[in-house]
């Protein structure tokens, strides 16, 4: 039986079909992390889109359609989430004009005339609600302003969404762009026959959408390890009140149950035994570390503590493959960022194959200036999570197939 991710290999690349006068829809993951001021605090993922976009423009496609999501928007238009934000800084990279479409179906015959070599960056496409329920009115749409279909969106990969599912149903030529043929070589090395044992490190504040994967990967892995806001969820099921801090209740059941299928699997767990505490993050003033049983009332926890970096750092030291998604407290707060610094250091200085996966997380990795250290940094979080289960994931799953 061939693995996931051998299926995924198999899918036919940019590289092997011809764009010349073609007009190009690329599914790009341009849902970068933004700080309060929405200034790119990480273009990492705009620059990973770069190698499909400059093929595209070398091999003269007669146009480039480039369509993201940024963050989640709830319901339709809403300025912070705007791809506006992203043009400036994509014409930057690019060296070329991009034009911002808002309304796609609106400027339809412009985008779909093929007179000119043009780029167009569309307006998110979550704000359309037929995108997340993969609706085939808006595939259509999509479907009929482009001849060619790239998906290169790997973060995005592990959605059954409107533009990185449904729209291949529309267009004859649906392939994979470079990041995503980059993205599965890199898991193939980690996973297909991965050195034992195997540590997952898991973190930060998806919860909801984490945590029900945990159980699934079980039968894969040796170690886990949890912290963030994920940690508190589990803090939670121990019984522990953990006051003001960031978790989630509707899902304390679903960590109790992770807990148990980790004896069942007899994989390590290893959770916080300190946090550091704060009655309020945005003017932290009073910051203590406390035991993960002691946090204060009105406190919530926002990092790990100095014990806990120990034991998650000794953890980490004796594994050989090490998947990480997740910072392990707000790291984009200086004095909550220590934990999640020092874990990124402690992975770094390992000589294990290490994979970081995440916009957050990679972020976390670049500031802690360990990048170079990681033998992966993927673009992709819940996505990675999903190929270590062994999903196929649906972005790969759609594309047109390299022949037998
Ligand atoms: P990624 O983008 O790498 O997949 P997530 O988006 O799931 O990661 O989580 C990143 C976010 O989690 C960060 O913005 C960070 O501030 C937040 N976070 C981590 N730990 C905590 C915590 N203890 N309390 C609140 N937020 C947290
Ligand atoms: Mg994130």
């Amino acid at each position: 039986m061939i693995s996931n991710i051998t299926y995924m290999s198999g899918v036919k690349s940019l590289k092997e079909i011809d764009v010349t006068g073609q007009r190009v829809l690329i599914r790009v993951d341009f849902n970068v992390p933004m700080d309060a001021q929405l200034n790119i605090s990480d273009d990492s993922r705009i620059r990973a889109a770069l190698p499909t976009i400059n093929y595209c423009i070398d091999h003269n496609a007669c146009s480039i359609t480039l369509v993201s999501h940024l963050g989640n928007p709830k319901g339709d238009y809403d300025p912070r989430f705007s791809l506006k934000h992203i043009q400036k800084r994509l014409e930057r990279l690019l060296e070329k004009r991009v034009e911002f479409v808002e309304d796609f179906e609106a400027s339809k015959a412009e985008i779909a005339s093929c007179s000119l070599e043009r780029v167009f960056l569309l307006e998110n496409i979550r704000f359309y609600e037929g995108e997340k329920k993969n609706d085939p009115e808006l595939s259509r749409k999509l479907g009929e302003i482009c001849d060619v279909y790239v998906n290169d969106a790997f973060g995005t990969s592990h959605r059954k969404h409107a533009s990185t599912y449904g729209i291949t149903d529309y267009v004859d030529t649906c392939v994979a762009g470079f990041l995503m043929m980059k993205e599965i070589a890199a898991f193939n090395k980690a996973l297909e026959k991965p050195m034992h044992p195997i540590a997952l490190v898991v973190g930060g504040a998806k919860i909801s959408s984490k945590i029900t994967l945990l159980s699934a990967v079980m039968p894969k892995i040796d170690k886990l390890i949890i912290g963030g806001a994920m940690s508190n969820t589990f803090l939670r099921a121990l019984g522990y009140d953990m006051q003001a801090s960031l978790y989630e209740d509707a899902f304390v059941e679903t960590a109790k149950q992770v807990l148990e299928d980790a004896t069942l699997h007899k994989v390590k767990i290893y959770l916080p035994v300190d946090v550091v505490i704060t009655n309020s993050v945005d003017h932290p003033v009073d910051v203590k570390v406390v035991p993960a049983q002691d946090v204060l009332e009105g406190f919530q926890a926002v990092d790990i503590g100095p014990a806990t970096v120990k034991l998650f750092s000794e953890a980490i030291e004796l594994s050989n493959t090490i998947i990480w998604n997740g910072p392990m407290g707000i790291y984009e707060i200086e004095k909550f960022s220590k934990g999640t610094y020092k874990i990124a250091s402690a992975i770094g200085d390992c000589y294990a194959y290490t994979i970081v996966g995440g916009g957050d997380t990679a972020d976390a990795v670049e500031k802690a200036g360990e990048k170079e250290n990681f033998s992966f940094i993927s673009t992709g979080g819940g996505a990675s999570l999903e190929l270590l289960e062994g999903k196929i994931l649906p972005g790969f799953e759609c594309l047109d197939r390299l022949e037998a």
